[in-house]
């Protein structure tokens, strides 16, 4: 059997290719299945699936989810009107393993995937409102030289480009460290964000209409007590856009 040694490195090393071709092949972040095409981070079930159940959704209440058209009377402590906001998908488990993908494992490409996709069903919605400024929700410095980027800085910058309205990142500052709102019960991130946001150059508010940017909104402890920051410096109307938000009427239920 001269032949039968130098035919089975061969097969051998062709069996270590394919092993090596099907480790080394990108995943959809989605699904976890190998990916045809590595230029996108989502396969076509995983992409198309997002594109057909997510049509956007605002204005509606931040709190009570009501639709604006309907006056549902809501303020922040008794004084500031509720903001209204838009979002572009309910928060499933999908949805929230993606964006946990792109905010604690830093997959920006995956974030830029996921805010385009949403840009596409949001831009002519955002493009009508009243928007001098965009704001994101700030970290504190040390946590986004932690992270090395800010999420929500990044889909501000995407509006900014869309809606042709100028992004401000000095303006609403983090000036308290909170623990992760994922892993609270509703009560405690009220308290976990309460006083933790600061404007410092009131003037730069005084009147304006603000776009407030956050990636997720589960109770709205956060985009609330930035808004109560920017309503107490001034500010005349401000709006909250955010990637996922999360049914607080299904979590209440
Ligand atoms: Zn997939
Ligand atoms: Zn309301």
């Amino acid at each position: 059997m001269p032949g039968f040694l130098p035919e089975l490195i061969k097969k051998s090393r062709f069996l270590l290719d394919d092993l090596f071709a099907f480790i080394s092949s990108p995943l959809c972040s989605g699904c976890g299945r190998n990916l045809e095409y590595n230029h996108l981070p989502l396969c076509d079930i995983c992409r198309l699936r997002l594109v057909n159940d997510f049509h956007g959704e605002g204005p509606v209440c931040l709190i009570c989810h009501a639709p604006q058209a309907i006056a549902c009377g809501c303020l922040i402590d008794n004084r500031y009107p509720m903001p209204s906001m838009f979002y572009w998908c309910d928060y499933t488990e999908t949805v929230k393993s993606l964006i946990h993908g792109f905010k604690f494992q830093g997959d920006i490409r995956l974030g830029s995937f996921l805010i385009d996709m949403a840009l596409n069903v949001m831009s002519e919605r955002l493009s009508k409102i009243a928007c001098e400024k965009i704001v994101p929700i700030p970290l504190r410095p040390k946590d986004k030289r932690h992270r090395g980027f800010n999420q929500s800085d990044l889909i501000a910058e995407k509006i900014g480009s869309i809606i042709n309205a100028p992004i401000d990142l000095n303006l609403l500052h983090k000036i308290k460290p909170t623990r992760l709102q994922a892993n609270l019960s509703a009560k405690e991130r009220w308290l976990n964000v309460k006083d933790v946001f600061a404007v410092e150059d009131i003037d730069s508010v005084r009147g304006k209409s603000i776009l407030l940017v956050d990636d997720i909104v589960t109770t709205g402890a956060t985009s609330r007590e930035a808004s109560r920051a920017l309503y107490s410096a001034g500010a005349l109307k401000v709006t909250v856009f955010a990637l996922a938000c999360a049914d607080i009427r299904k979590q209440a239920g």
